[in-house]
């Protein structure tokens, strides 16, 4: 078998030419849509992933805002700032990057954005919201999981689901999910007993793990679904994903590259948490 390829990047250009008519109307009743970028520090990787979102907001019409801040900022003054946009009415989503520096807790900034303003879903709110089935800002990365598996025309329902990776914004909130369309669903995580025996029963497979192609051919299921949220930088810069690509793709019936796979949809999702902030 040969698997479908499910191109992120294809998807997130549709959806962005979507947003793009959605945010013209919204202009023509007077609503800019504003999405809040809060950088602190100067990590490299930061540093790119803000200069992506900027990009990615211009690309559809939205007017991004930037706020930079020295590493050495304390907690109070973030906290302060986050209150700003909160109360700032330009400013329907507001994203603070991630890592910030080891003195200020990520919680406690993480729970001052107003919960519909969360334009990432980080906020325990959004996070409880998930949880009990309420309309919420769904957490970027697990909400382009979903519609590369839409884009794949699989039913979830009754089916055998299993996420590897239980972190707070991906695996766990991917899981949640899937349980919500009713699939069946298994969560592993590094102290699972025989990896590759539970992820052979899946008819959907989503690895967010940061592990170089762990998942092989062998630990897959013929005619699954894969989606591969990994993204691992080898020697040489090459970023691989958690899926062993060029093997898993002789037996899944559908898998995502890396990249131009789940990274693309993750953007694209912010942009459609900020455009569905100021739609409301
Ligand atoms: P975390 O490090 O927070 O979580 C990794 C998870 O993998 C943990 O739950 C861990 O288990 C589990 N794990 C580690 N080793 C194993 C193993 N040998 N077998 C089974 N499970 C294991 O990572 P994230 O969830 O933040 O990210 C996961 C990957 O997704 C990374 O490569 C990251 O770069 C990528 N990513 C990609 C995004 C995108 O847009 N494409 C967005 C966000 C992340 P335990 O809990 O027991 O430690």
């Amino acid at each position: 078998m040969s698997a479908v390829v499910l191109n992120g990047k294809d998807l997130a250009d549709r959806m962005k030419e979507e947003m793009k008519s959605r945010v013209e109307a919204l202009k023509k009743k007077g609503v800019n849509p504003g999405l809040a970028v809060v950088l602190v520090g100067d990590n490299p990787a930061s540093q790119i992933y803000v200069r992506m979102k900027k990009k990615d907001c211009e690309e559809v019409g939205i007017i991004s805002y930037e706020y930079l801040r020295d590493k050495t900022i304390s907690e109070n003054e973030l906290l302060e700032l986050v209150q700003e946009l909160n109360d700032d009415d330009r400013i329907h989503g507001i994203l603070v990057q991630l890592p910030l520096p080891e003195h200020i807790s990520e919680l406690k900034i993480l729970e001052k954005i107003d919960p519909d303003k969360d334009a990432d879903g980080f906020n325990p709110i959004n996070m409880g919201r998930l949880l009990t089935g309420a309309d919420s800002m769904l957490p970027c990365t697990p909400a382009g999981v979903m519609e590369l598996i839409k884009l794949a025309g699989v039913e979830i329902k009754g089916r055998n689901c299993v996420v590897v990776g239980r972190s707070n914004i991906v695996g766990k909130p991917a899981a949640v999910l899937l349980l919500r369309e009713h699939g069946t669903v298994t969560i592993c995580h590094s102290r699972t007993a025989d990896l590759g025996e539970v992820t052979k029963r899946a008819d959907i497979l989503v690895a967010a793990v940061g592990r170089a192609n762990m998942i092989t051919a062998d630990m897959v299921k013929p005619g699954a679904v894969v989606i591969d949220v990994g993204m691992n930088r080898l020697e040489g810069n090459k970023v691989v994903g958690d899926v062993d690509y060029d093997g898993v793709a002789e037996v899944a019936s559908a898998i995502t590259p890396v990249p131009r796979g789940v990274g693309p949809m993750t953007r694209a999702m912010l942009l459609m948490n900020t455009l569905k902030a100021a739609e409301r």
